[in-house]
């Protein structure tokens, strides 16, 4: 009899890719997926830890699990990726009825695990480091256009509000021929599109040695070798380190027709004193230069972040050197958060009273969201009249098709919401968070 399975991902596009490829082992193991847990053998929470009031959220999850898993004893309950890793045995202690425990390094061993959950009882595999780069597994991608291509993983900063470090380990980097055959692959399959990922992405290759070469590949080697790959027809990456957008990266986006026109610039805070509490490399100062020597080489290039507001001893003077910054920054988008502590970071040995009170993180985080809509509707409103080539993700709000554009923008417009196919459009009206359009014609597929 088949065997379904029920797969929840929680968190970042680097939990993604690692569902598509729990999803891939499982699917070569002959299991199909089912959305009903009632009906699943095996069900996999995917967790991360970087979401506030993760840890809850999952105990809530397996709370609804225990009844199902009473009324059928052949399902086997897994918890993967970062909370896994972090909290390790203290799952299974809260919550008996869970067969497996598996790291963000132990993907691999997954069918193993559960294998052996049916035969002797429940299992555990957090190791600490990876043996097998996760992207030689087979992935399952609910997308035939775009794909997550895995350079990297782990993290070599440690950034003080940050858990990665600690859940992914260091920076592990894939051998640059490894990247190349995979998406070679991808481009013989119909995929158009890539993003590459990492946790720190234009650090990629710093951990590398190749025999005989005092060099190592460097990112923006791997950017214009991806960029020869026939059939790929656009390449994002995500996320980089302002820090680490060196010159030579900067060239090869430039000199790289494939590479899409968009940057996540994370400046976290405008104020050099959060960033030094933050342990961020760089100051103000410092990132509007990068930003600026990056506008110069790459003229239409759209430009979005992250802004955490209310970081432990954030003052009102510190709240309004990020608010100039993003004034003079003048962002595409900005991904905003709410300073919350997270268990195991640098920043959660704060005391309470160092904390900003939280109506104070509420209003500035409005008074931030307030200026960025207008700037984000600003920059959009700088797209009316001009004709941009959409990629269809497929049909967005209210019958429309749905798209985005080589800045990263989410365009609406009527027309086939084909997706994978390129359409040329024309914008005619600007929204802070998307573009409408008309559909031209078909900029080949
Ligand atoms: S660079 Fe990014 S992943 Fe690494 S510690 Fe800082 S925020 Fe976390």
């Amino acid at each position: 009899m088949t065997r379904r399975y029920l797969l929840r991902t929680f968190g970042c596009q680097m939990n993604e890719h690692d569902s598509e490829r729990i999803a891939g082992l499982l699917s070569a193991e002959g299991m199909v997926p089912t959305e009903e847990a009632e009906r699943a053998e095996i069900v996999v929470l995917n967790t991360c830890a970087v979401r506030e009031n993760a840890d809850n959220r999952l105990y809530g999850h397996l709370g609804h699990l225990r009844p199902l898993k009473e009324r059928n004893p052949r399902m086997r309950v897994v918890v993967a990726g970062c909370l896994a890793q972090k909290d390790r045995g203290l799952i299974q202690r809260r919550a008996p009825w869970v067969d497996v425990v598996i790291g963000t390094h132990a993907l691999p061993a997954l069918l193993d695990l559960i294998r052996r959950a049916e035969e002797e009882g429940p299992q555990m595999d957090v190791r600490e480091f990876t043996e097998v780069f996760p992207s030689a597994l087979p992935a399952r991608r609910e997308v035939a256009h775009h794909a997550w291509v895995s350079i990297a993983v782990g993290c070599d900063n440690r950034c003080t509000f940050c858990i990665v470090p600690l859940v992914r380990g260091p920076q592990l980097s894939r051998p640059i021929g490894d990247v190349l055959a995979e998406v070679q692959g991808l481009a013989r399959r119909g995929v158009v599109e890539v993003t590459l990922l990492g946790q720190n992405v234009n650090t990629y290759g710093r951990d590398i040695t190749i025999p005989d070469s005092p060099r190592k590949p460097l990112f923006a080697e791997l950017l214009r070798a991806v960029n020869g790959v026939e059939g790929i027809r656009r390449i994002r990456f995500t996320s980089p380190h302002p820090h680490d957008f060196t010159p030579d990266v900067i060239d090869a986006m430039a000199g790289s027709e494939k590479v899409c026109e968009h940057i996540h610039f994370p400046l976290q805070s405008g104020s050099d004193r959060v960033l030094r509490a933050m342990n961020r490399s760089y100051r103000s100062a410092r990132y509007l230069s990068w930003l600026e020597r990056i506008r110069g080489a790459i003229p239409e290039v759209a430009v979005s972040t992250d802004v955490i507001v209310g970081f432990p001893g954030e003052t009102e003077e510190d709240f309004r050197a990020t608010l100039d910054v993003v004034a003079e920054a003048r962002f595409d988008q900005a991904y905003t958060f709410q300073y919350s502590p997270r268990p195991g970071t640098a920043a959660f040995q704060v005391p309470p009273e160092e904390h900003v009170p939280k109506q104070v993180v509420q209003e500035r985080f409005d008074r931030l969201l307030t200026l960025q809509e207008e700037i984000s509707l600003g920059r959009n409103r700088e797209l009316v009249g001009r004709t941009v080539e959409v990629l269809v993700e497929g049909e967005g709000r209210k019958g429309r098709a749905q798209g985005r554009t080589r800045g990263n923008k989410v365009v609406h417009f009527d027309g086939e919401p084909a997706p994978g196919r390129f359409v040329e459009v024309e914008v005619v009206a600007a929204h802070p968070h998307h573009l409408s359009g008309a559909a031209h014609q078909p900029a080949g597929v």
